[in-house]
Formats: structure tokens, C-alpha cells, sequence
């Protein structure tokens, strides 16, 4: 159902690279690495798409209906270059690629043994004729680990202190999503990954589901005035609900609107605020200076050392 999707990708993939990666490589004397620029091609390709349909989702929004006017385009910047490493090396597809030849030998391993891990399909069969509703399964699931994930970053001293380089920044806007420590990135991404080859999401669905999560993600980081409405609210995070996840007090362990695309766990578990009137100022109050406004390195570094010392502390 989702291969027509696939072959388009792997069409336009394939003419970049003929026509740009390849003779590039070659007029370089690189060929050697063609089979590696390749692969990276293909993610690479995705990461442009998604940020263009961003942009063009988000950025009109921002301009009609800000919360709040742009005072440090600087901060801003440096968000955008968050974003072009995370979207054009795309860290959960990697992953998601290791990891298939990680399970590879692991299945291997198994079917020596003669023991086969059920996923969703193999328990409900019925799932293999209804795409959409496995879909729709694999979201909610994945969704789930998502939530629990950011619960995590916000309980353990050492992952908060990775994490607040996301809460940190007081300039929020779309492009604040892929604001992250890398290391962050890399448990996010063996989480995720992890998870979806737990439950068996079929390669060409995992890449539908990375593609729509992360519009969604940037648009709940966009500096917009916009909540879905009193039922809308509960059903999916808006600009609204997740900005007072990053209002100034609701950093660290005081945490509300953990959800990540549904809001309904945030509601299961005691940690939903719908006050759709509220539009906090963003940031973490206790975060190093450095955290909010340094670039990109003194960002990852300030990071690390915290990560270290709460190592230290235990
Ligand atoms: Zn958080
Ligand atoms: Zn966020």
C-alpha cells in the first residue's frame, strides 16, 4: 500500500545521485565511497523534503500569529543548524538500518534455535489485510515509548542534564525540535528504533512514521498562538500544549505535557495542563547561560560536562 511511496523515494534518490552525488565523487577521485554516499543520499533526500514542507507549514503561521516577537534572531540560527544535521543525517533511520542488521544476525542466531519473537502481525494476523489500522497501531505504540522516554529525561539527574539543552532555549520556534544533545540523539533514536523492530513495523511504514511525527514535532515547537480547540486539545499536541512543556516552569522535574504527537498520555498519567490560555516564556531557568545562548559546540559541550557531573553525583 505504502510502495508506491517508497518508489518515488528511491527514484528521486537515485537521480540525485547520478546526477550531482556521483560526479562529484568522481571528479573528487572518491569513488570508493560511492556505495556509503549512496545510502546517504537516500537519507538525505528525505531530510530536505521534510524541512521544506516544515518550513512551508510553519513559517506562514509564525508570521500571522506569533506568541511573541523575535528579539534574538541569533538563537534562532542556531537552531536551524540543529536542524540541518539532525534532518539531513536523520539519526532514527540510521539507527533503524543498524539496527535491521543488528536483528539480522540476532534472527539468525534464533531460527538456529528454532525460536521466533512474535511481532503485532504475527499475533493479530488479521493487521497484514488492514495497512492503515497497523498504522494507525504501530503510531499509537510508538507514541507510547515516546512519552515514557521524555518522562525518563526529565526523572534521572544525567538525562535532564543532556535534555536541557532542549529546554534552554527561550527563543522557541519551529526550528527548536531538533535541538538536542547528540548523545540525547543517539538513546532517542536506539529507543525508537528499538521499539519499532520490537513490535515489527515494516521498513517503507517506519519511514512514513518518521516523516509525519517529525512535522508534527516542529510544528508543536512553532512560535504560533494556536490550540486545536477543547476536544482537539486531547487528541493531538498543538503549539500550545507543548509550549508550556517548555515554559520556564515547567523545566526539570516539574514537567507537564510530556506527550509527543498524543496528548492522551499525558491525560492517562496525571501530567496534562489544557489551559488553553496559557502561553508561557520558554526556557530553563537553572540551565548555564552558555545552554541558551552559545552556538552549536559550546551547546554540546556545556552539555556533556553536566552530563558528567551528574554521573558523578549519582
Ligand atoms: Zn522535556
Ligand atoms: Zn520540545
Amino acid at each position: 500500500m505504502f510502495d508506491w511511496l517508497t518508489d518515488l523515494w528511491v527514484d528521486a534518490s537515485g537521480a540525485v545521485f547520478e546526477g550531482a552525488v556521483q560526479p562529484l565523487l568522481y571528479a573528487a577521485g572518491w569513488m570508493q565511497w560511492a556505495e556509503r554516499a549512496q545510502e546517504w543520499t537516500d537519507f538525505a533526500i528525505l531530510g530536505v523534503v521534510q524541512i521544506l514542507v516544515v518550513y512551508l507549514v510553519c513559517r506562514p503561521l509564525e508570521a500571522v500569529r506569533p506568541v511573541e516577537k523575535v528579539t534574538d534572531a541569533r538563537a534562532i540560527r542556531t537552531d536551524v543548524l540543529y536542524t540541518l544535521l539532525a534532518r539531513l543525517g536523520l539519526l532514527p533511520l540510521i539507527a533503524f538500518v543498524l539496527l535491521s542488521s543488528a536483528e539480522r544476525t540476532l534472527m539468525g542466531w534464533l531460527a538456529d534455535t528454532g525460536f521466533v519473537p512474535p511481532t503485532l502481525e504475527t499475533l493479530f494476523p488479521a493487521l497484514r489485510e488492514m495497512p492503515l489500522l497497523a498504522l494507525l497501531l504501530y503510531v499509537v505504540i510508538l507514541d507510547f515509548g515516546e512519552y515514557w522516554r521524555h518522562r525518563f529525561q526529565h526523572r534521572f539527574g544525567w538525562w535532564y542534564a543532556l535534555h536541557s539543552v532542549h529546554h534552554a532555549q527561550r527563543q522557541m520556534t519551529f526550528w527548536t525540535d531538533d535541538r538536542n544533545h547528540l548523545l540525547d540523539d543517539a538513546i532517542a533514536a536506539v529507543w525508537f528504533g528499538a521499539l519499532a523492530l520490537l513490535i515489527g513495523v515494516p521498513p517503507a511504514q517506519f519511514v512514513l512514521i518518521v516523516m509525519l511525527r517529525q512535522l508534527a514535532e516542529s510544528l508543536s515547537h512553532a512560535n504560533v498562538r494556536l490550540d486545536y480547540g477543547r476536544l482537539g486539545e486531547r487528541v493531538l499536541v498543538s503549539p500550545r500544549f507543548h509550549r508550556i512543556h517548555h515554559g520556564e516552569l515547567s523545566a526539570g522535574e516539574h514537567g507537564r505535557n510530556y506527550a509527543v504527537l498524543l496528548p492522551v498520555w499525558d491525560w492517562l498519567f496525571g501530567t496534562a495542563d489544557f489551559d488553553r490560555t496559557s502561553y508561557p516564556r520558554t526556557g530553563d531557568p537553572d540551565a548555564p547561560e552558555a545552554l541558551a545562548t552559545g552556538g552549536w559546540f559550546r551547546q554540546q559541550v556545556e552539555g556533556f560536562r553536566q552530563f558528567a557531573r551528574a554521573l558523578r553525583r549519582g
